[in-house]
């Protein structure tokens, strides 16, 4: 009696001391759960539970409201081996039918091959572990699995969350969730996340993760021997509720992104598109890229080494982390840095003569010998003796290092060689060098050390995202905001599943001020001339572009590189008065500018400001034969399937 007495009193300690230990220490315990309907059994008999609540994930629209990424879940059904009772060889049976665990289309399979692949698949399981739960059967249709943990002892639901996209392509810019890594883990110092837990892991998804993941709940709940809940714990006092992430809207358009994509099948390079008077970026395209739904849970094991090795390197965006010469789109700002430092007016006039001739250098202008030019004619014919003499004039206005760090200033102030601060959370910032990085290269250099930088080659890297800034800042005459991809963030949200978001919010931080360069800004209507005459004059080298009702301003680039075919980049905004669209286009080996990437830049353009592409080609005069078949071509194209 007195033992038994004893016994009782020790269980009665050791079951507060045990009870104490289990809310203190729930995260050991803790229960993935969705909406409250899914449970893992965890106690022998009755006992408190602590559920981690996941809310739901935020969604992501383009600027006109279009739905591109919503929630789905997929359930796995996860084994206890310890805990299981089910032995009898009919239910086993049963078992194995319900969840079609052999993959088979025989009609008469001997039973005793199911208690076989059963019997396997627990030893396996025991393997990882007795007492703890691991994956018995993966992405269950959630059909199949409702009251599941109730029907079969030892075998418990886990829902995993998975993004769902409603369009297949802009994987660049939408990115991906997948579960967090150790690395991840270590660097949440908020102790947000669990290990199993999903995380923003490119793109918006990272970029946006603290916004979309919004906050988990915390549940107590008592349940039976069985782990099927009675009831709230202590009437929910412990509990904490879960705050659904917040939706975003982007300010991507979804059918300027899809017509870049297409139109750059084929080719490798970019295309990126600015709201001048916002900064917003209207596109992104990177190419090749794939479809964002082939990362998609297990699918990433099996497309991402085949991404990875892919020699066209689909998983690069090109649009913020490839750098690349600017070439001849570069000349405005040559132009422009010259008449500032007053090294021309905008009147001076500069012989071609086929080329800049210098003792040591000579810079060739497309075999051609202009008569002599003034500013704005320099530019719609982009004559390079023009920009390498005014180049030339201001690196020895004093020292060729003073004169050098000038123009550094001007070109930094544009955007060019940093990372414009945007909210993109990868990209490269290309190259600006100054004195001291040709110091370090040379003993002792003069102008036609460094006279390509003139007309954009040489040591100078640009990325089409830098490019696209600074045409903005030409259509703006002046000034940019920096470019940015999100617009508004949902405040008011029908919960679960929300369909619509009630109430948006306009984003109004560091995004959104106005950034100035020291540039006089009449300078640049020169510039604008310049650039309208490169699709409209007869000597213009974008006739191609040339659409008869939009008014496009624009510079071709074709940049010779050492690895093969020149690449093809054309830089343009429109409409000429009140800019609505800045874009640059960007083709690897794509030939000369005019040719691949204006034809190219002026189709998004048209798509942008008319909601359409004419493939009547009515106003388009000046688009080859060769341009009209590959663009119906390229229309009718599907992506990544
Ligand atoms: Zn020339």
């Amino acid at each position: 009696m007195k033992n038994l007495t004893l016994s009782n009193r020790q269980f009665f300690v050791y079951s507060i001391i045990i009870f104490f230990i289990f809310i203190l220490l729930g995260k050991s315990f803790y229960i993935q759960v969705i909406k409250n309907k899914k449970y893992d059994s965890l106690a022998s008999n009755n006992s408190q539970v602590k559920q981690i609540i996941i809310p739901e994930r935020g969604l992501i629209y383009d600027r006109n409201e279009i739905l591109l990424v919503k929630n789905d879940s997929l359930i796995d059904l996860m084994i206890t081996p310890n805990k299981i009772t089910l032995n009898d060889t009919v239910e086993i049976i049963n078992f194995c039918k319900y969840f079609n665990i052999i993959d088979s289309v025989q009609i008469n399979i001997d039973t005793n091959k199911y208690v076989k692949i059963f019997e396997e698949k627990i030893t396996e399981a025991k393997k990882y572990s007795k007492n703890k739960a691991s994956i018995f059967i993966e992405n269950i249709p959630k059909k199949k699995i409702e009251n599941l943990a109730i029907q079969w002892k030892g075998f418990d639901i886990k829902t995993n969350m998975i993004r769902q996209y409603e369009i297949g392509y802009a994987a660049n810019i939408l990115g991906y969730t997948g579960e967090i890594n150790k690395q991840e883990l270590e660097a949440d110092s908020n102790k947000y996340y669990q290990q199993g837990d999903q995380i923003g892991k490119t793109g918006i998804e990272k970029s946006y993760e603290k916004l979309l993941r919004g906050d988990k709940g915390v549940k107590y709940i008592v349940t039976n021997s069985v782990g099927v809940p009675k009831s709230d714990y202590r009437n929910g006092e412990f509990d904490t509720l879960q705050n659904p992430g917040k939706s975003i809207m982007i300010t991507m358009d979804a059918k300027l992104q899809e017509l870049g994509q297409k139109l750059m099948n084929g080719y490798n390079g970019s295309i990126v598109a600015i709201e001048p008077k916002t900064g917003e970026i209207l596109c992104m395209v990177t190419s090749p890229n794939y479809n964002p739904s082939s990362m998609i849970s297990d699918n990433r094991n099996k497309m991402y080494p085949i991404l990875h090795v892919d020699s066209n390197k689909p998983l690069l965006d090109r649009s913020i982390s490839s750098a690349y010469p600017p070439g001849s789109t570069l000349k405005m700002l040559t132009a422009l840095i010259a008449l500032e430092e007053n090294i021309v007016s905008v009147n001076t006039k500069i012989d071609c003569n086929f080329g800049w001739r210098h003792p040591n250098k000579t810079v060739s202008c497309h075999g051609t010998d202009h008569p002599p030019l003034n500013i704005t004619n320099a530019i719609a014919e982009s004559c390079n003796s023009y920009f390498s003499e005014i180049f030339h004039q201001l690196i020895h206005k004093k020292s060729a290092e003073e004169g050098l760090d000038i123009w550094e200033k001007y070109i930094k102030e544009f955007g060019f060689g940093n990372y414009l601060n945007n909210d993109l959370y990868t990209g490269v910032p290309g190259n600006v060098p100054n004195s001291t990085f040709y110091n370090n290269m040379y003993n002792n250099w003069t102008s036609t050390y460094i006279i390509s930088l003139a007309i954009g080659q040489g040591e100078i890297s640009t990325t089409p995202i830098q490019l696209a800034n600074y045409t903005a800042i030409i259509a703006n005459k002046g000034y940019f905001f920096t470019p940015h991809i999100i617009k508004k963030i949902c405040t008011e949200q029908t919960e679960q599943p929300f369909v619509k978001c009630d109430e948006w919010e306009e984003i109004n931080e560091n995004l959104t001020k106005k950034k100035s360069v020291s540039i006089s800004s009449n300078y640049f209507d020169y510039m604008i001339e310049g650039m309208e005459r490169v699709l409209n004059s007869e000597k213009g080298t974008a006739k191609q572009a040339f659409i008869k009702n939009i008014s496009i301003c624009g510079k071709t680039g074709t940049v010779q590189n050492m690895q093969g075919e020149d690449h093809s980049v054309f830089i343009a905004f429109a409409p000429k008065e009140d800019p609505e669209i800045a874009i640059c286009v960007y083709i690897e080996h794509g030939g000369s500018g005019g040719s691949t990437a204006a034809p190219i830049a002026s189709l998004c353009i048209e798509q942008y400001l008319t909601d359409s592409i004419d493939t009547s080609f009515v106003n388009r005069s000046k688009l080859s034969k060769y341009w009209k078949k590959q663009v119906i071509e390229k229309l009718n194209s599907k992506l990544y399937d």
